[in-house]
């Protein structure tokens, strides 16, 4: 999966619209202390799927919309867009927006999506909000002494068959269903002799 742009508004610390454009090559950001670089990786990790204010250093999801400061106002939403190539090579974009008290939703390739689809479009590009190729501030001691299940986590992520886990877990679903309509049907079946 490449990104190549990065649009954000109302995000966090990017009350106004903003754009970041990831060049081929190596691309820094820099900028003092608390001037938002933190934040630019939680929005990808945001709009990939993140649900956990933990990792967003939010107390709560709709932390993430810009809170105001003393000269303004804060935002009613939060959107990024991510723009860049899946692992096949198509063009994909890829849009989350929260609003106070209506929760998230999600577009890719301008089509209105469930938050599975989402984390299923990520998980198929070997990518995703838990990828190891997104590095945060403390991160690495993290992974030295990550769990034997938590390394098996990265290295299936890595070999881009977390998204299998995904489907096996929809298959299991969709069996246990059908099994239980199945012992219905031979119920009611029993009833009719
Ligand atoms: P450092 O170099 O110290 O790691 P940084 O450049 O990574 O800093 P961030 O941690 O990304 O900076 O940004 C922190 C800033 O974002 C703080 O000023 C904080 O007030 C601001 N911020 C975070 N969430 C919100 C929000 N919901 N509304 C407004 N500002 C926010």
């Amino acid at each position: 999966m490449e990104i190549h742009r990065l649009k954000l508004s109302g995000f966090k610390s990017f009350v106004e619209p903003a754009e970041l454009r990831v060049e081929p090559g190596l691309t820094g950001v820099v900028g003092p202390n608390g001037c938002g670089k933190s934040n630019l990786l939680e929005a990808i990790r945001w709009v990939m799927g993140e649900n956990s204010p933990k990792s967003m250093r939010s107390g709560g999801m709709e932390d993430v919309i810009f809170a105001g400061t003393q000269s303004r106002p804060p935002r009613d939403f939060a959107e990024v867009v991510l723009h860049g190539r899946d692992a096949e090579g198509e063009e994909l974009s890829v849009t989350r927006r929260i609003e106070r008290g209506a929760g998230s939703a999600y577009r890719v390739n301008g089509r209105d999506v469930r938050a599975k689809d989402v984390a299923l479009t990520f998980a198929d590009a070997a990518t995703g909000a838990h990828s190891p190729a997104l590095v945060s501030q403390g991160k690495i001691a993290q992974v030295i002494a990550a769990k034997p299940t938590e390394r098996r986590a990265m290295l299936e992520e890595a070999a881009g068959i977390a998204g299998l886990h995904v489907r096996r877990k929809d298959a299991e679903g969709k069996l246990r269903q059908t099994e239980a309509n199945l012992a219905r049907l031979e119920d009611l079946m029993a009833g009719l002799d």
